[in-house]
């Protein structure tokens, strides 16, 4: 089991506060993220495309970004179920096997596969956490 310590900061990725520490260093608990390595404010934020899986009432939207965040602000929503790591190539197989619960452009029912698929994927985290993984993890690259 890791013991985690509060970091001296907020992570500058996540937000997160909770890390441990490795050779010397600050970890963050959630991405993973070098405390006290600044991503250079100059430099352009690395490209990460995920699927998105958006639910309003009994739909859910599938959709993709490489900027999920100004994505889902103009979205209206009541949760976000799960992200993906992929992008327009998985968003369309994911339309293709869900085929049969479209509703309409990019949303489907909250049928039951879907749900299984989505409970799926969160498995692994929290979807903004998975987020600032991948981002943390393609930073460090
Ligand atoms: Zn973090």
């Amino acid at each position: 089991m890791i013991r985690l310590s509060p970091l001296p900061g907020p992570c500058l990725l996540c937000g997160g506060g909770d890390g441990e520490r490795k050779d010397g260093r600050w970890l963050c608990a959630i991405c993973g993220w070098r405390y006290g390595d600044v991503p250079d404010d100059d430099l352009p934020r690395p490209r990460v495309d995920v699927v998105y899986y958006l639910r309003y009432e009994r739909r859910v939207k599938i959709g993709t970004s490489a900027n999920p965040r100004q994505r889902l602000a103009r979205i209206r929503h009541d949760e976000l179920l799960a992200f993906e790591r992929g992008d327009r190539a998985l968003e369309q197989q994911r339309h293709g096997e869900f085929a049969e619960w479209r509703e309409a452009g990019e949303w489907f029912t909250f049928c039951a596969p879907l749900e299984a698929h989505t409970r799926g994927l969160r498995r692994a985290g929290a979807p903004w956490h998975q987020y600032a993984r991948w981002v943390s993890e393609t930073l460090q690259r």
